[in-house]
């Protein structure tokens, strides 16, 4: 039976891949393209995090995409407006009838032969079984994400079960976890701790964060003030682009200052701690980390909710390490005990390349981990495959816009030039780096190996940085060099050539 077959397959019904689906439409016209997303519906992290208070760390401004404006009044968004947002997008544009749901891909496999990828999924069926779904497409687009959806990073603590209380991780929060008045013990302190303590504290009888070190902690209005006044007078569009330039250009000054004068930085923000908190408060331990400003990401809480319910004696943090559980709790290592009736261990994610696919070349696997990013979008010696992966010092949604716009414009070369494989061609260049660098995060550091890595210089950098990336994917020339585009043989009667994988390279 002939296997259904489009232009392009998009991997990943989230914010990236509603994004590629409207890009496609716009700058590929005439190609047809299918997304296949495992869950069942759209809106990837913002379906699946179902935490108290998720909400955005990064301003929606940015978050949002370059083509839709954001319209909701606050900038730092509850996590239900931003799925709304992307579910909105699919619905206006009509990218959701190209979406097929409840179809997790497992494998890849190109064939140069054919110059087309073998995409072997399986299906969730209303009865709970399950049907394997084999399609084929000329390029493979991963709009998967960067993490594990099955289940997020818990270390092994000791003693774990003998503890009596509920314990919970984010990624996988129970409906109907009820914490109204109970002790709750936040295991902890990145993005997910800080937004979810504020919420429970709201109803919950005390909430706990725990740390083993402290994070940088900034406070940022939830309302973009100069968006919402823009709005009044300008038309939706434009008081948009003129509001994320400005916060493109504000996130990007305070990167580089931190980068170039860390301790400067660190003051500053060690400083605002204190005026939230007061002089008597031991900002020192809690809120002082042992790296510089930057070296991982910066979280953030809107309009200082965390250090309200810090000063009002809702919420608490105990900076220790955890020595083992008890049926009542943790036990510290400074021999202190934290009582409580639910511990949510916020522990974090495990990255995952590619959602997790299995990718093959002429029948040969390949381990990304060995590869070099090419311009951190394709893989070397991979054709046809691109891939979105955000920033890590700023909104994923300005890379992902860059790519999805560089893709398009890469298929409509191959139109032109009449190929129909494309590759990235690593000419002697040596890894140098990991794919994120100069970040210490524990989640990148885990998964780091299993990621391309990058060369010395471009094309092979991954930058994070968005005006770079404007000039390296929207700017610069397609035809790099580095890149190389051939086709297979067209069938032919000329037994010298019938068999041979003839390529017709125009780079
Ligand atoms: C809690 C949390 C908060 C965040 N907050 C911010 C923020 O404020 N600002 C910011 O810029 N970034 C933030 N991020 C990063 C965030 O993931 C991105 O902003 C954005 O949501 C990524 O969109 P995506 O579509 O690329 O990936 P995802 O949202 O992860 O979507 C990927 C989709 O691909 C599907 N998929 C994966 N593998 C397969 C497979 N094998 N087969 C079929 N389908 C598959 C998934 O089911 C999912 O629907 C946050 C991340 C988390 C976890």
């Amino acid at each position: 039976m002939a296997r259904e077959h489009f232009d392009v397959l998009i991997i990943g019904a989230g914010l990236s891949g509603i994004g590629a689906g409207y890009h496609l439409q716009k700058l590929c016209p005439n190609k047809s393209y299918v997304i296949l997303e495992q869950r069942k519906q759209i809106g990837g992290t913002w379906d699946l995090f179902r935490y108290p208070g998720i909400r955005s760390d990064s301003d929606m401004l940015t978050m949002g995409y370059s083509f839709r404006p954001w319209t909701h009044p606050r900038a730092i968004s509850p996590g239900d407006d931003i799925r709304d947002y992307i579910a909105d997008t699919a619905r206006d544009a009509g990218i959701d009838r190209n979406i097929r749901f409840l179809h997790k891909i497992k494998t890849a496999s190109w064939s140069s032969q054919q110059a087309n990828w073998t995409v072997a999924a399986v299906r969730k069926l209303p009865d709970g079984g399950e049907e394997p779904v084999t399609l084929t497409c000329n390029f493979l687009l991963s709009c998967a994400g960067y993490y594990r959806y099955s289940v997020g990073y818990s270390p092994e603590f000791p003693d774990a079960s003998r503890f009596q209380g509920h314990i919970v991780h984010p990624q996988a929060w129970p409906e109907d976890l009820d914490y109204a008045g109970k002790r709750v013990v936040v295991i902890g302190s990145g993005a997910t701790a800080v937004t979810l303590i504020p919420a429970m504290a709201r109803t919950a009888g005390h909430v706990t964060m725990l740390q083993r070190s402290p994070t940088y902690i900034v406070s940022m209005p939830e309302q973009d003030r100069i968006y919402n006044w823009l709005r009044r007078f300008l038309p939706a569009m434009w008081a948009y682009r003129l509001s994320r330039l400005k916060n493109v250009g504000y996130m990007t000054y305070v990167y580089q200052l931190a980068r170039h004068y860390p301790n400067f930085v660190k003051k500053g923000i060690l400083n605002k701690v204190r005026e939230h908190l007061g002089p008597d408060y031991d900002v020192e331990t809690h809120f002082n980390p042992r790296y510089n400003p930057w070296t991982q990401r910066l979280c953030l809480v809107p309009d200082a909710d965390l250090f309200e319910a810090i000063k009002s004696n809702r919420a608490s943090v105990v900076t220790d390490q955890i020595e083992t559980f008890t049926e009542k709790g943790i036990l510290l290592k400074s021999g202190k005990e934290l009582e409580a009736d639910i511990i949510v261990t916020a522990t974090g994610l495990i990255m995952q390349i590619l959602g997790g696919i299995e990718l093959f070349v002429d029948g040969q696997r390949i381990d990304p981990g060995a590869s070099l990013a090419y311009k951190g979008v394709m893989i070397s010696g991979v054709p046809n495959l691109a891939s979105v992966f955000g920033y890590i010092n700023a909104s994923w949604t300005l890379k992902a816009d860059l790519i999805c716009n560089y893709v398009c414009r890469l298929l409509n070369l191959m139109d032109r030039k009449d190929v129909r494989q494309v590759t990235p061609k690593n000419g002697g260049e040596s890894a140098v780096a990991n794919f994120v660098e100069n970040f210490s995060s524990g989640y990148v550091q885990r998964a780091v190996a299993t990621w391309p890595k990058q060369g010395s210089k471009s094309p092979w950098r991954v930058y994070q940085n968005y005006f770079r990336d404007i000039v390296s994917l929207k700017w610069s020339s397609l035809d790099d060099g580095a890149l190389e585009f051939s086709s297979p043989p067209k069938a032919s009667t000329d037994p010298a050539l019938a068999g041979g994988p003839l390529k017709k390279s125009v780079a």
